[in-house]
């Protein structure tokens, strides 16, 4: 499966040929539609009814920008579902509630700068591990402290 990116260095090599013709054997592609499996946190979740460009002769899997995108909140929505994490909403609120900026708590938390944002934005998935970490802070007392304690 081959996802058409923004950088024009990873479009010049991923599409040798001309738009619609199949990156590995030229030929032209055709609209499908079925599942298309999607990584999410390290694990494939697979999602039914994927537009996407296929090749009649050697199978070849393309995805256009918006179905790209399309495929990857629906297989973050479904890791969401599969694990009953929080949503993006949920965090953001919990964020709010406890009067952090996003970089504020993802310091705390042990965070990359932008995975908070990226998780609030729904872009993201947070893992289980780190679903846990977030009730933990939004449920119960103290845990704000001694995280602050810890990043002392
Ligand atoms: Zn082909």
């Amino acid at each position: 499966m081959r996802m058409i990116m923004k950088s024009k260095e990873r479009t010049k090599k991923v599409m040798p040929f001309p738009e619609g013709s199949c990156p590995s054997c030229g030929t032209l592609m055709r609209l499908a539609k079925g599942i298309l499996k999607f990584p999410v946190n390290g694990e494939d979740l697979s999602v039914a009814d994927s537009s996407h460009l296929k090749c009649p002769k050697c199978k070849e899997v393309v995805l256009r920008l918006d179905e790209a995108r399309k495929l990857r909140e629906r297989a973050n929505d479904a890791y969401r579902k599969k694990y009953g994490l929080l949503s993006s909403n949920e965090i953001r609120s919990l964020r709010e509630r406890i009067g952090l900026t996003q970089a504020e708590l993802a310091q705390l938390l042990g965070l990359g700068q932008n995975t908070l944002s990226r998780w609030e934005a729904g872009r993201n998935v947070q893992s289980v591990a780190m679903d846990y970490l977030l009730r933990l802070v939004r449920d119960l007392p103290g845990t704000l402290d001694y995280l602050r304690k810890l990043a002392a």
